[in-house]
């Protein structure tokens, strides 16, 4: 089997830790739009932002559809963080992703906007080919299999020659069934026989390169 030749990245939650809490903030933005601007009743926030995820793969998706809403105005709100809080310069995963002679792609469902400030406050604005963000697919959210196959076209790759890696696993499926080599990332993960077989498990970024090895080399996950 040949090496991986380009590896997609997600970024909230997987280019950085959710431990850090910049994610519990843009979480607390998310359902402040839901009760301030949409007007939806505080009880009833957290079950519609199952129902929407569930859905129609984002909040954003399932507001677009159901309230109308305009996206930018949401993605501005939901993204107006003081990321100095939360994010310092990663010199270890800069080399790190430097080192790696694959091409990487950062693949979101957030706005191009919050990754590159992401990319910016951890120092690693020159270690991606390209972000592929949610404005990008005209606001069509992963997991939706079109969009990858339609990133897959754009950068004139097949499924087989990549990697992506993700903290969730609905959003690996689809990833799988092109053909890409697929990467769980979760950091509490303590033991690694509690994953599923389809998805390889990496508990830091740190480790990719060793599992990167491993898919190379064909060893089982
Ligand atoms: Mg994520």
């Amino acid at each position: 089997m040949s090496a991986a030749k380009f590896i997609l990245f997600d970024l909230d939650n997987t280019i950085y830790p959710r431990s850090c809490g910049l994610f519990d903030h843009i979480d607390n933005l998310i359902n402040r739009y839901l009760r301030e601007i949409v007007k939806i009743p505080a009880s009833e926030v957290d079950f519609k932002r199952r129902m929407y995820m569930r859905e129609h793969g984002t909040t954003l998706n399932g507001l677009i559809t159901h309230h109308n809403i305009d996206p930018h105005d949401y993605l501005e709100f939901v993204h107006n963080v003081p990321l100095e809080d939360y994010l310092e310069p990663d010199t270890k995963l800069k080399t790190m992703l430097s080192e790696l002679p694959e091409k990487k792609y950062i693949f979101s469902n957030a706005s191009n906007g919050h990754c590159q400030k992401v990319l910016d406050f951890l120092g690693l604005q020159d270690c991606f080919t390209a972000i592929f963000d949610i404005n990008y697919f005209d606001f069509r959210p992963k997991p939706d299999i079109e969009i990858y196959q339609e990133l897959l076209d754009k950068i004139e790759a097949r499924g087989e020659a990549g990697v992506m890696i993700d903290d969730m696993a609905v959003n690996l499926k689809p990833a799988g069934e092109l053909g890409l080599a697929t990467i769980l990332f979760d950091p509490a993960a303590a033991d690694h026989n509690q994953h599923s077989t389809e998805n390889r498990p990496l508990t830091s970024l740190l480790n990719l390169p060793q599992v990167l090895e491993e898919i190379s080399s064909g060893t089982k996950a």
